[in-house]
């Protein structure tokens, strides 16, 4: 008996030892794979490898795969770039030049990277598109919610009316040689809605230079794939069902040289008198988005595209993002209800199932 206690202890040591040891090596972990043959390589005889890792950027959870002959210098390239992007967009990091717009507001106009200037040019084009539900300048308000912080509450109204008036992204004044100014004292930039879809963009072009074999990025819900799968294949990517704790799914949607991006109300929220607060906020109230949407995907090529996007639709309902996303190519979207629908892309239909049977799915 003794024996035996003393056998399984020794087994549960082995698996915890050799544990540790995957954990330690699952953040940058190289794997050989045979190479695929494709049509024009035939005299290419170096191998192609996989490399996996993860680090905590952008607020998120941030993973990658790369299959390339040079896969760990691309994965380890591919992680520098999105620090750059971080360094540059973050609110928080006291360097970056949203930091430094933000600081300098009301006062004076800052010098900003061509990256950042082309984004903010980007955000005020999709702020005009949706009318403002998209407004670069959120900043005052979600800092007054302060959701997903520790200090989140609901404000007063009075708050909420006073906050909106630092909201307006017709005062982001974009001058000559990359100065940016916001007009107002109080005012401030948060790119959180359209960041990760920017960075993403970033790294697939990085791997389209660099021609890649294939790779697959995923930013806490914002996927992106390029190419297919190194098998040649397609890749299937799965929408996350609202109603559930991460991981599990509504639909799974194919494709390659795509980006997935998922906004609900289920990613930063609290809940007060039975009310749940979310992270997405409807410039023209003050308050969190209430269109009778639980969560928005949108389907593209370009990932600020979808991003910013699948953020506006969440706010904007399901008729209003219909009419926008059916005038723009290459926008695809899924959008589900409170009362269980599912509108979705006419242009989907054959590459989306879904593996749920609750929902009621409407092509359109
Ligand atoms: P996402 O997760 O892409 O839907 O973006 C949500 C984040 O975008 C929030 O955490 C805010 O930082 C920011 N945000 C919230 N409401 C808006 C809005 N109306 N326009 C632009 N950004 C917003
Ligand atoms: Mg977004």
């Amino acid at each position: 008996m003794n024996y035996k206690r003393f056998l399984v202890a020794i087994i549960i040591l082995i698996f915890i030892i050799g544990g540790v040891y995957f954990i330690g090596n699952n953040n940058v972990n190289n794997e050989t794979e045979t190479p695929e043959p494709t049509n024009n390589n035939a005299n290419n005889t170096a191998e192609v490898t996989k490399s996996d890792g993860s680090e905590f950027l952008m607020d998120t959870l941030v993973r990658l795969r790369v299959h390339d002959e040079n896969s760990q210098a691309v994965l380890e390239e591919t992680f520098n770039k999105l620090r750059y992007i971080e360094d540059k967009l973050s609110k928080t990091i006291s360097e970056s030049d949203v930091y430094k717009i933000n600081e300098n507001a009301g006062e004076k106009a800052v010098k900003v990277s061509e990256d950042t200037y082309k984004l903010l040019q980007e955000s005020i084009n999709f702020a005009e598109r949706t009318e403002g539900a998209f407004d670069p300048t959120i900043g005052p308000l979600v800092s007054l919610w302060g959701i997903g912080t520790e200090d989140a509450k609901v404000p007063s109204e009075e708050e909420i009316k006073n906050t909106i008036q630092k909201v307006d992204y017709t005062k982001i004044e974009l001058q000559e040689d990359n100065m940016v100014f916001l007009k107002e004292k109080g005012m401030s930039i948060d790119l959180g809605a359209i960041a990760k879809g920017y960075a993403a963009d970033y790294i697939l072009d990085y791997l389209n230079q660099k021609d890649v074999e294939s790779a697959f990025i995923n930013m806490g819900g914002n996927v992106s794939v390029h190419r297919n799968k190194v098998d040649g294949t397609l890749w299937s990517i799965g929408i996350q069902d609202p109603d559930q704790s991460r991981g599990n799914i509504i639909a799974v949607v194919e494709g390659e040289d795509m980006s997935v991006v998922t906004s609900g109300n289920y990613e930063r929220y609290f809940t007060q008198n039975g009310v749940r607060y979310h992270h997405i906020i409807n410039p023209e109230t003050g308050y969190p988005a209430r269109k009778g949407i639980v969560s928005s995907t949108v389907i593209s090529n370009n990932s600020s595209y979808a991003d910013a996007l699948s953020t506006s639709f969440y706010i904007l309902g399901v008729e209003k993002s219909f009419e926008i996303a059916n005038k723009m190519e290459d926008i695809n979207v899924v959008l589900v209800t409170e009362d269980d629908q599912a509108y979705v892309s006419e242009a989907l239909k054959e590459r989306i199932r879904f593996t749920v049977d609750e929902l009621e799915v409407i092509y359109r």
